[in-house]
């Protein structure tokens, strides 16, 4: 460790938290770049996230990610939140300013835009109508995402419909809500379907949709990256969709954060992505 340089300290506050693959990445970076730093896990309960997030600064972190059950409660803790996190009503990373004040971030939704990116280079939100899954935390970062790059239509479907509708209204001229029972037929014409339910995630069932109605030329997004393969992957790269998991938005919402933090702006390699693969 260098003298003249100050150690840097962050890490991810969540409950359960200890299955996170942040501190991988993160810690690669450090690594990778010679850095006087660290990144670790912080399991936090949910009365405690009050106290946790006030004493970043008194610690002396650089910041944290934050992930569930937090994102919610520590967006009104910040001092300061980004325009997107305002919208998309949840941040999933803190950065301590020199004085102490506290921002939020939320880069979920730069990380899923470039996990698809990743998969279909050439990928547009314009390419057609989405169907996203999902009206939680993720699905806002998804919706959010998808009307920033031009979607021209995106079709919300939730199991709880009335928080499908309050999330449209984040521009109802583009995201229309429609009930869980239209998820099969909503697919039609479709040129992406994004998964940000946790149907599918271990532990849980698989997603009940049937793909007849989705063009093999839709991409395939689930954000879901435990497992990596779930039951929708499967099902859509075994008609000839492409596909995109959740490893990808895990690892580009992590640049951004490293950036905020230690003043780097780290890459995606194949040699980050082989060392996560390999906690598989
Ligand atoms: P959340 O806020 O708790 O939302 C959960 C969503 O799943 C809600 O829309 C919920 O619908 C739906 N759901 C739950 N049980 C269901 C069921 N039996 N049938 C149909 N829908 C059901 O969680 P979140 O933070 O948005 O996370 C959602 C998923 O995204 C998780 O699998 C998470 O791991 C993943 N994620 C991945 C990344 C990444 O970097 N790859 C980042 C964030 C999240 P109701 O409203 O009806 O309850």
């Amino acid at each position: 460790m260098s003298e003249n340089k100050p150690f840097k300290l962050a890490g991810v506050m969540g409950m359960p938290v200890l299955q996170s693959r942040s501190p991988i990445i993160h810690n690669h970076w450090i690594r990778e770049h010679g850095l006087s730093a660290a990144y670790g896990h912080f399991p936090v309960q949910i009365d405690r996230i009050e106290d946790a997030v006030r004493g970043l600064s008194a610690l002396g972190l650089a910041g944290c990610n934050i992930t569930q059950p937090h994102k919610l409660a520590a967006f009104g803790l910040m001092d300061q939140v980004s325009p997107l996190a305002q919208r998309i009503g949840a941040i999933n990373c803190i950065v301590v300013q020199a004085n102490g004040a506290l921002h939020g971030f939320n880069f979920d939704a730069e990380g899923f835009i470039q996990s698809l990116r990743d998969e279909r280079p050439a990928w547009r939100a314009s390419d057609g109508p989405a169907v996203v899954l999902g009206a939680g935390g993720a699905a806002r970062a998804v919706v959010c995402a998808l009307i920033d790059e031009g979607a021209p239509e995106i079709r919300l479907i939730n199991r709880t419909r009335d928080k499908a509708d309050q999330l449209a209204q984040l521009d109802p001229r583009i995201v229309h809500a429609l009930e869980w029972s239209q998820r099969h037929a909503a697919l039609e014409g479709a040129a992406l379907l994004v998964n940000s339910t946790n149907q599918g995630m271990y532990g849980q069932p698989a997603l009940e949709l049937s793909l007849d109605a989705l063009p093999s030329t839709a991409l395939v997004s689930d954000l879901i990256y435990v497992p990596l393969e779930t039951p929708l992957i499967a099902a859509a790269r075994s008609r000839g969709n492409t596909t995109a998991n959740g490893l990808g938005m895990l690892l580009h919402q992590a640049v951004p954060a490293f950036e905020s933090w230690f003043g780097v702006r780290p890459r995606v390699t194949a040699a980050l992505r082989e060392r996560v693969l390999a906690t598989f």
